[in-house]
């Protein structure tokens, strides 16, 4: 679906011509009718021809107030038009908002538009000089529309009047009409309202051009920024009753249980959950040459996005002022939150008196915060974010942020979704950016399936992170020789930066790092791959007195209170740690081979005889009472037998 938008100086003939194009007569408002001049938007649509014998292309059309005091009018309708319909009067040739109406749809980038040099009946009725007159006009209106998005737009003659020219017209529209690309579906609707009405028996119908997605009958929606929570009755594409609402065409919502008067023009209608207003937005503005006076910092200016207007303070970066017919990147602060995406088109204005100043585009719609003035890495940021190839807005984005979501990075970029999921795996592969769960190693990074929820973390961020952590491992070995590791809540204690991220980035990370063998994790401890428990020379001459403590009876080995007293606790611990003693209860230990051989005998005593008691053990092993009832307790305990009453049998 496409939208034709009127522009031009008032009283230049846009209505009549909308109306003898397509029989509707655009002016709504009674009080436009008295005086015979637009004030608001007008609406109708109408049939293009077409190649072959089916009917052609249906297009809205936007008709739009010309005189000066209603400017802001204009812009709330102008925003989502695909072509302009720039109307001249061929007998005043270009005035006042002819050039400020053309300075807008160039500020907006209308790329397509098509010139009425309409009235040309006057010209003859006039007396002002017929075909010279008319080639004066047009070689004047070529001059105007240099370098500016219409320079080579076709100019028509036309007259509302008579008829003369119409037909040529309506072929000049389809032409640059045919030539665009189509309209992206990036399944997140939006429609800013330009208008809110209500119908009796229907309810609340709000109208705008849909943007970026479909709407159907039925669908949740919210209107923002308010977040007022509703549901699609109906939807109508130029009076007729659809299903869907298609990208790109004028539509009108019937919503259910919200009253006019909780909507105003400018707030968008949306899915819930696909948009996040903001009251803060980084953009680059370009100043008319004719702006009158410069931007300075904080001066406040009125913002036009969508169909919205809202005053902003501009923060001016990198630069003191802007000058007439000059750019700079600027952070707006506004009064009240807007929907805006990356790549959005915007008009400002002054206050009072009213003059349009410049415009420019939206570069980053959720900056992360209050950006310093002449801080030249955010100024490379908004660089890039505004020139670069969509892989260098990724990867600008993920920087900036460290880490986010794959379903946030859509958000932020507002790129399509199957785009960012197309993109991503080549900054995988280059290590730019790392993504989180690791893929298993059996999987490619490239392949590997990623989802809404996958970690994306920019290298910068992850170096950082995953030294740190290894650097904390590693000071904790020296500080602990005998400590095998350290747990994972230690380590995340030790690493304050964590609490300012998602809290599956940490436990993310650990895995990450011990899959890539930099961790080796036994247990709950993780410790570095080359890490070995070190006894000094008398720990070792220590351990070794206490060795053959053990050689002496293994079966009636020394006591956990004499082996620490011999060794030291630490000493004692760190041989636990590293299974040269086993513990079977608080009291008793054994070195490993006694423990392998006790267990393997129990066994070997209960295949043969099926029952154990613990007097036989006593007797088998020739040790006391107190060393069987700890070994037996502990056989029960790890699962090897089972006892019942006095006797155990294996389990
Ligand atoms: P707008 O303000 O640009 O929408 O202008 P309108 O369409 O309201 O036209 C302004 C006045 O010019 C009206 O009185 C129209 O009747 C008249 N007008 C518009 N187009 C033509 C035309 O082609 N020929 C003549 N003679 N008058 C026209």
């Amino acid at each position: 679906m496409r939208v034709i938008g009127t522009a031009g100086h008032v009283d230049h003939g846009k209505s009549t011509l909308v109306e003898a194009l397509t029989g509707i007569h655009p002016d709504r408002l009674k009080e436009e009718r008295q005086r015979e001049m637009t004030i608001d938007l007008g609406f109708a649509w109408m049939t293009l021809p077409s190649e072959d014998a089916d009917p052609g292309e249906e297009v809205g059309i936007v008709d739009v107030p010309g005189h000066r005091d209603f400017i802001e009018n204009m812009l709330a309708g102008i925003g989502g038009i695909d072509a302009a319909l720039f109307v001249i009067a061929a007998d005043e040739g270009v005035m006042p908002q002819t050039r400020e109406h053309l300075a807008i749809l160039d500020l907006l980038q209308i790329q397509s538009g098509v010139v009425a040099l309409t009235k040309i009946d006057m010209v003859y009725e006039k007396n002002l000089g017929g075909e010279d007159w008319l080639e004066l006009v047009e070689s004047e209106v070529r001059g105007v529309l240099q370098n500016t998005t219409l320079e080579n737009a076709a100019i028509v003659r036309t007259s509302g009047k008579t008829g003369s020219g119409i037909s040529q017209l309506k072929i000049a529209l389809w032409e640059c009409l045919s030539d665009l690309p189509p309209k992206p579906d990036l399944n997140r609707p939006r429609l800013p309202v330009d208008r809110v009405f209500s119908i009796a028996g229907f309810g609340t119908v709000l109208t705008g051009t849909l943007n970026d997605g479909q709407l159907k009958s039925g669908d949740e929606v919210v209107i923002l920024p308010v977040g007022i929570k509703s549901r699609i009755r109906g939807l109508q594409t130029h009076k007729q009753q659809e299903a869907t609402a298609v990208p790109g065409g004028r539509t009108a919502v019937n919503i259910s249980g919200v009253s006019i008067d909780q909507i105003e023009r400018g707030d968008v209608l949306a899915h819930p959950n696909t948009y996040l207003p903001s009251r803060r937005l980084d953009l680059h503005i370009r100043l008319l040459p004719d702006a009158g006076a410069s931007i300075k910092h904080n001066s406040e200016v009125k913002f036009f996005i969508g169909a919205s207007e809202v005053i902003a303070r501009i923060r001016l970066l990198g630069i003191e002022e802007i000058k007439p017919g000059e750019d700079g990147w600027v952070q707006i602060e506004l009064r009240k939150p807007v929907v805006a995406v990356r790549g959005d088109r915007f008009i400002i204005r002054r206050p009072s008196p009213g003059q349009t100043l410049g415009g420019g585009v939206v570069v980053d719609p959720q900056p992360s915060g209050r950006h310093k003035r002449f801080a030249d890495d955010n100024l490379r940021r908004l660089e890039a974010l505004s020139g670069g190839t969509p892989e260098e807005v990724l990867l600008q984005t993920i920087q900036t942020m460290g880490v986010l979501k794959t379903s946030d990075l859509v958000d932020k970029t507002s790129m399509d979704g199957d785009q960012v999921y197309e993109l991503l795996p080549s900054l995988f592969e280059s290590g730019t950016v790392i993504r989180l769960p690791a893929v298993k190693p059996a999987q490619e990074v490239r392949t590997a399936r990623l989802s809404k929820d996958t970690l994306l973390v920019s290298k910068s961020l992850w170096q950082q992170l995953s030294s740190d952590t290894l650097r904390s491992v590693g000071s904790f070995h020296r500080k602990y020789p005998l400590k095998r590791g350290i747990s994972r809540e230690q380590i995340k204690s030790q690493q304050r930066a964590f609490s300012r991220y998602p809290a599956r980035l940490f436990t993310d990370m650990m895995d990450k790092l011990a899959a890539d063998g930099e961790l080796v994790e036994s247990g709950p401890f993780a410790h570095l791959p080359d890490h070995r428990i070190r006894f000094t020379e008398s720990q070792e001459r220590d351990i070794q007195r206490l060795i053959m403590q053990f050689s002496a009876d293994p079966n009636s080995p020394p006591s956990v209170k004499e082996c620490q007293a011999a060794v030291g606790e630490d000493v004692f611990a760190a041989l636990l740690e590293l299974a040269e003693l086993v513990l079977v209860s608080p009291e008793v230990v054994y070195r490993r081979q006694d423990y392998q051989k006790l267990v393997s005998e129990v066994r070997a005593f209960l295949d043969k005889n099926g029952t154990i008691t613990v007097a036989q053990a006593r007797d088998r092993f020739q040790t006391s009472r107190k060393y069987v009832l700890a070994l037996l307790e502990h056989l029960d305990a790890i699962g090897v037998t089972i006892r019942e009453g006095d006797i155990r049998r294996l389990k």
